[in-house]
């Protein structure tokens, strides 16, 4: 495993993302896969995970509670998060910190994160009456935090601009960053403003939501003949360790196999060439000029949807249909989604509108996709 240091701890390159684990179809997470999953990571070396308040509807930090347990404390590292939600008061703020204390058995924190600073909820973090920063500042006196940073799916602007007012409380930024964001979300700029700042970079969603770990066949086929022994998702780590300032990647995964094939991607450090990453943006292109939507099935927008429809599965039928031109038919449609949860249903709340990262236009979608159905 290779390792990154970081304010003198040693952390391992490879980070467990703590929001894909293997779920049966009522959406239980099957605790003895994941419970072997983690066990793989610490024995491989694999020291640091990721969860949040909101990751498997809530239950994340319980569950890595529950399953880190058995280790001593200082085997691992955990990061978790502060979500940006409507708090009426400090007491608020301090009540969801002390359950996070709890649901998680960690004593403290080693990493601790304000959720995805972004336009939507930045005014929450930065409401004087509510004193949010101070509080984090608090806690890492009291040594209940050790390092503070951020995650963000904000603009540009935003970073900078928060940044540069909170530059203590943003020991390192957890942004998405992968060969296909390198434009479509800004990632290029968002790297050369955390150099300019000296912020160390931990990368979530290094393959998309495992959109970017299977290629197409030809695409397949060029990389492989460049890098033979190299696997297509091996591909977006290679990028990533090519990358200045980046210190952590988070995979969130949902197997024992990718497990093992990431462990084995980290034991070396092997960075693309400039031959190579221009093969990969020439990828990149290609999949953008397709248009299709770029949902990485976070699942951030299901929570709250009053029709409960299964939102990330309805946007990859619906990429499906585009990129077929309309081949996927209504019938195939309602066989993959239940009764009742057709694109027809959504009411055009947009409740889940701001909360996806990727700013998909969940509501319009489903109305065009209705319609064409
Ligand atoms: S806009 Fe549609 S999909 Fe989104 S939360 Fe409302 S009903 Fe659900
Ligand atoms: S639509 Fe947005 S919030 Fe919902 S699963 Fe896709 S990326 Fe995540």
């Amino acid at each position: 495993m290779l390792y990154k240091d970081f304010k003198g701890m040693s952390l391992s390159a490879l980070g467990m993302g703590c929001m894909r684990f293997p779920c049966d179809a009522n959406k239980n997470v099957d605790m003895a896969a994941t419970a072997e999953m983690i066990d793989v990571c610490l024995q491989n070396g694999v020291n640091y995970f990721d969860t949040a308040w909101f990751y498997h509807g809530g239950r994340s930090e319980s569950i890595m509670g529950e399953l880190l347990s058995k280790y001593p404390r200082e085997s691992y590292y955990l990061a978790t998060k502060l979500p940006g939600h409507e708090y009426k008061s400090r007491e608020e703020v301090a009540a969801r910190f002390d359950e996070q204390l709890r649901r998680t058995r960690a004593g403290y924190f080693d990493f601790y994160l304000l959720h995805n600073v972004c336009e939507d909820n930045v005014g929450i973090f930065t409401d004087p009456a509510l004193g949010i920063a101070d509080f984090l500042r608090e806690q890492k006196a009291a040594g209940k935090i050790r390092h503070l940073g951020i995650s963000t799916h904000g603009s540009l602007a935003l970073m900078e601009e928060f940044i540069s007012a909170h530059r203590d409380i943003v020991e390192f930024c957890q942004i998405q960053l992968n060969w296909l964001d390198w434009t479509l979300q800004d990632a290029k700029a968002k790297v050369e403003l955390l150099n300019r700042f000296g912020i160390p970079i931990w990368v979530m969603e290094p393959l998309r939501g495992g959109k970017l770990a299977t290629l197409s066949e030809e695409d397949t086929s060029a990389l492989l003949a460049m890098r033979p022994a190299e696997s297509i998702p091996a591909w977006s780590f290679r990028f990533l360790q090519g990358i200045p300032g980046v210190t952590m990647v988070l995979s969130g995964m949902s197997s024992l196999s990718q497990v093992t094939d990431n462990i084995h991607t980290f034991g070396t450090s092997a960075p693309l060439d400039a031959q190579e990453q221009k093969a990969l943006f020439r990828i990149a292109d290609a999949i953008l000029a397709k248009k299709t939507l770029t949902c990485t099935g976070c699942k951030y927008c299901t929570e709250d949807c009053p029709m409960e429809l299964d939102i990330p599965k309805l946007l990859s039928l619906y990429n499906k249909y585009c990129l077929t031109g309309g081949k996927v038919r209504a019938e195939a449609v309602a066989c993959e989604v239940e009764n009742g949860k057709l694109p027809s249903a959504c009411v055009g709340c947009r409740t889940c509108e701001s909360k996806c990262p990727q700013k998909i236009r969940i509501s319009e979608i489903m109305s065009d996709f209705a319609d064409r159905l």
